[in-house]
Order: structure tokens, then sequence, then C-alpha cells
């Protein structure tokens, strides 16, 4: 498996990159955003982004990646400020992990992502949690979403998903109009050893909204979760869809 590694500081890609190689991993290290973005031209499986840039803001490296690429990516930073995570997450950012963290650590985000985004691994082949045996794609009003294909659209308009945002909905869609906890969502769509803050769910759940265009498609049940309604049916009515 091969990762692209954006970051500037040598003390901390060293050790990295060959704590990585003793996985098994391929590391290609670059030292700035720009050097990075041409960097996926090699077909990374998975990117690690350093926040922290000489040339550019890692924020916007993300959100050029993501503009051209699903390609998995994990932020790392030492930046404390959670308000940055939260926006790399909702530019796309599979997961985030702070500085300092152990290369253990990171493999596992690392497995833990790539068992979520793609059906192409390096891993053993993940238990992914059967999907309702769906030959084509489920109707809900106006959104289809096509787990086969992974595709989602609207109106007969595609709407683009991050795997993780396209995960997500797929799981709320198993049954629409049902409250799922917050803590059953984070089981589920991330990882049953999740421990990151779950405002990651929040920031992938605002994401959705908006790319659905409308926040009523996914509500909040205060203090509980969320759960899946084409505006304008009834729960009822968009469960039979
Ligand atoms: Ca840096």
């Amino acid at each position: 498996m091969r990762l692209l590694l954006i970051e500037d500081d040598d003390r901390i890609a060293g050790p990295l990159t060959e704590g990585l190689g003793r996985y098994g991993f391929t590391v290609d290290h670059v030292r700035t955003g720009a050097a990075g973005l041409a960097g996926t031209g090699h077909s990374p499986d998975l990117v690690l982004l350093d926040l922290g840039l000489p040339d550019m803001d890692g924020l916007d490296v993300c959100r050029n990646l993501r503009a051209g690429s699903a390609v998995p990516i994990i932020m790392i930073t030492a930046r404390g400020d959670e308000a940055d995570r939260i926006v790399g997450l909702e530019l796309g950012a599979d997961d985030y992990l702070a500085k300092p963290f152990g290369v253990r650590e990171l493999v596992a985000r690392i497995r833990a992502v790539t068992r979520r985004t793609s059906g192409a691994l390096s891993f053993p082949a993940p238990v992914r949690r059967a999907a309702p045996e769906a030959p084509g794609p489920q109707l809900l009003g106006p959104l289809e979403l096509n787990r086969r294909t992974r595709q989602v659209r609207l109106s007969g308009t595609d709407v683009p998903l991050t795997p993780r945002e396209f995960d997500l909905l797929a799981y709320l869609a198993e049954d629409p109009g049902t409250v799922h906890s917050r803590q059953q969502i984070m089981d589920t769509v991330w990882d049953p050893h999740f421990f990151g803050p779950t405002k990651t769910l929040d920031a992938h759940v605002a994401a959705l909204r908006r790319k659905l265009g409308d926040p009523a498609w996914i509500t909040t049940a205060r203090g509980v979760g969320f759960r899946l309604t084409a505006p304008g049916l009834d729960a009822e009515a968009g469960a039979a869809g």
C-alpha cells in the first residue's frame, strides 16, 4: 500500500516514514502542499496531510485534493484548534490525528479509514456489515442511492460524496425514519474502537445536509442521534419508497 506523506518537518517525516515502512507501507514523502498536489499523480492509496505547511494552508491542500480525487485523506496536525479539524473533515478529509501520536496509532487509523473507503484493499478483506441485498439503487423520494456503485443522485443529478459521507448516508438510509443513536453510527460507520470526538459525526452530517441541498434530509433527535427522511415525505412514505 502506497502512502503520500505531505509534511515539511523532517523530524516527524523521517521516523514516520521509517515506522510505516516496518508495517509494510511504501511512503512517498513531500515537503510542500504544491508537491503534494503534484504527487497525487502517482495515485497513492492514502494521503497523510500535515496542516501546517510552508507554502499553502493544509486545508487548501485538502480541498484541492478532494476536488480531483476520492483518495482517503488523514490530516495530521499540531494545531489544537478543533475548528481546523472540523473544517478539514467538512472539506472531505476522512480522519485526523493530533500530534504527537505513535506509529501504531496512525497505522490503526489508516486501517480503519481504508476498511471503510474502498472495495479494493491491500488489507485482509474487511467484514463489512451486510448491506441490504439491493440489485438496483434504493429510492427515497428524489434521492437515489446505489450501494453497488456507491453513487448518489438527487433528482437525477450526481451528488459527489466522500467515502465516509456515502457510508453515513447509506447507513441512515437502511432504515429511513428511524433514529440512529450517535454511538450506533460511530460504531458502524466509523469504527467500533473509534475514540475521537464525535464532532466528526456532526461535521459529516452538516456536509451531507449541504450536499443534499436541504437540511431536512437529516433531522437531529436531540440528545439521541439522527434520522434520514426525504423532505416533504413522512417517514412511512419514505420507508415505502
Ligand atoms: Ca508542519
